[in-house]
């Protein structure tokens, strides 16, 4: 670091302490070439990760988000939030460990996807028909077939004929399309079928 008065380089610390409530520390020195004293801060550089959609456009990483979207897969089924809060401080944690500042919103959408195929079947499913964009029965059928052949730790595997209530077919016909009111939604004959 340059000293601010004459330029110099080399500098002797004198005291290094706590500064802006502990968020930093403020290091006083000495230039070794004219003596001038002066101080530094150091502080943490705050983590920003953004995800970038498809189309290209980005936002800042929201946590509460996540959290939301947890909830409306989860609603009306016996999921403690408690298990929620974990689940997403999971996310973000691997998150910001793999992506230093850009993530795409799909894997976002992936690992909340593995989160909750751990934690409850129906939401699972209710999540992967919005983030796998479910087209046709045979998507659908897909993923209830991923959750027969790799059932969540402890528990039985899944028959979709027992464990998947019709509300459960209700809320993925019903669930906003995510191309747009104008996009063709899977028809209800086609999952009845
Ligand atoms: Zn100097």
């Amino acid at each position: 670091m340059h000293c601010p008065f004459c330029g110099h380089e080399d500098q002797k610390v004198l005291d290094s302490r706590p500064a802006r409530e502990g968020d930093a520390i403020r290091r006083r020195r000495e230039c070794l070439s004219c003596g001038r004293r002066f101080s530094t801060f150091e502080h943490p550089e705050l983590p920003r990760l953004y995800a970038v959609k498809r189309d290209g456009t980005r936002q800042e990483f929201d946590r509460d988000k996540c959290m939301r979207s947890l909830l409306i897969a989860c609603r009306k089924r016996p999921v403690p939030v408690e298990k929620l809060k974990a689940a997403v401080e999971r996310v973000e944690r691997d998150l910001f460990e793999e992506y230093e500042t850009e993530v795409p919103t799909q894997a976002i959408g992936g690992r909340i996807l593995q989160e909750l195929k751990q934690i409850d079947p129906v939401a699972y499913v209710r999540f992967a028909s919005v983030y796998l964009e479910f087209q046709t029965l045979t998507d659908f059928r897909d993923v209830l077939d991923s959750l027969r052949t790799s059932p969540p730790s402890g528990k039985s595997p899944i028959d979709p004929r027992t464990n998947l209530p019709d509300s459960a077919v209700t809320e993925v016909q019903t669930n906003p399309n995510p191309q747009g009111p104008n996009a063709e939604a899977p028809r209800p004959e086609s999952l009845k079928a």
